[in-house]
């Protein structure tokens, strides 16, 4: 159902949709948000309010730090009263990332949080931006036949896909296509209409508020499991002063090498306290310690599994959970368990 009077505020941080070259070095730069504006006339077109919020910097999504997902939840919150819905126009270099962060950060949300962006500048004629950017705004808008707001979370729509936020991943640098969902179908699909798969989006139980978590502690390291990782490496990122949790980055269904220095080291970081989470390697399928004898030393170690959790909202759980708490048992607790719909169980 189109919302005619809806209002949407969109939020400009930066990224290849915005940018133009600059005539000195030659490379592409973020420019300003009225241009994009010019560039998008069919936003006109809704029956809607559109309103602008520009970040200062904008930024390269490369240069994206915590401080500016803590900027976008408190932003939603004090603006979250007066629209129906938020898009966000973002790099696509970290946006999985990103939408994983607030997707953690923003807990009862009850209104959509679209990420969009593209892979072509807006200004050139075969840019993928106008289309991302008028369906983001389009699905931001959206209500169910009861009114309610169709798409109640934090989501990445790209090349007529629109897919959970805590589940995405960048997948190609040069397809239009850039994003996928390995482990969790689409939300919806745009072709001539937009279809939504309702029975897969998730809904806030009960009337609770928006509440925001902005507190992250960023004490986390990946650790990517390779052939020839050599015993000072893993015992420099596993057992490091500065890290409180560490992703395993392994193989298949969560394997690592079986070698003595490796296993002991794992149980060394384990005794400090670390908190060890197993997510694999491959773009698709899920962890499974009890598969293989390599995956079931892992466990026996003390590490805990990740599932079929993509690495950027393994990243982005820990960051939120760890900034909740200095209880390492509180976070492992809760780490196992699905709590946006970022992981099967
Ligand atoms: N480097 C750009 C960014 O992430 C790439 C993009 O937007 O597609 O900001």
């Amino acid at each position: 159902m189109r919302n005619q009077g809806a209002s949407i505020l969109l939020i400009y941080t930066g990224g290849t949709i915005g940018m133009k070259h600059d005539p000195v070095s030659g490379a592409l730069k973020p420019f300003d948000f009225g241009q994009i504006l010019d560039e998008v006339p069919e936003l006109g077109k809704f029956a809607f309010r559109i309103d602008a919020y520009t970040f200062d910097p904008l930024i390269d999504s490369s240069d994206v730090e915590p401080a500016m997902w803590v900027d976008l939840a408190r932003l939603i919150r004090s603006r979250y009263d007066s629209y129906d819905g938020f898009v966000i126009l973002h790099g696509t270099d970290t946006m999985a990332f990103s939408a994983s962060a607030l997707s953690f950060m923003l807990e009862n949300l009850g209104k959509p949080v679209v990420f969009t962006g593209s892979q072509l500048p807006i200004g050139i004629p075969r840019t993928d931006g106008k289309e991302n950017l008028v369906s983001a705004v389009e699905i931001a808008s959206a209500k169910g036949s009861d009114g309610s707001p169709r798409v109640p979370e934090v989501s990445i729509f790209f090349d007529s896909k629109l897919i959970r936020g805590c589940r995405a991943t960048k997948t190609d640098s040069s397809s239009f296509s850039a994003f996928r969902s390995p482990n969790f179908p689409p939300l919806a699909e745009a072709g001539i209409s937009i279809r939504y798969n309702d029975a897969l989006i998730r809904r806030p139980s009960g009337d609770l508020p928006l509440a925001i978590h902005d507190r992250l502690d960023t004490r986390v390291s990946i650790l990517k499991i390779h052939p020839g990782i050599t015993p000072q490496v893993v015992r420099d990122i596993l057992c490091g002063s500065q890290t409180r949790a560490v992703i395993l980055e392994t193989y298949g269904s969560g394997n690592a090498p079986s070698k003595p220095w490796f296993l002991d080291l794992v149980r060394e970081a384990s005794g400090m306290g670390k908190i060890l989470l197993n997510v694999t390697q491959c773009p698709s399928g899920t962890v499974d310690m009890d598969l293989y004898a390599t995956g079931k030393a892992l466990k026996e170690a003390g590490v805990l599994s990740g599932f079929d959790s993509t690495t950027e909202s393994a990243l982005a759980k820990l960051f939120v959970l760890m900034g909740g708490t200095s209880s390492q048992a509180e976070v492992k607790s809760l780490l196992e368990a699905d709590i946006r719909g970022e992981i099967s169980k």
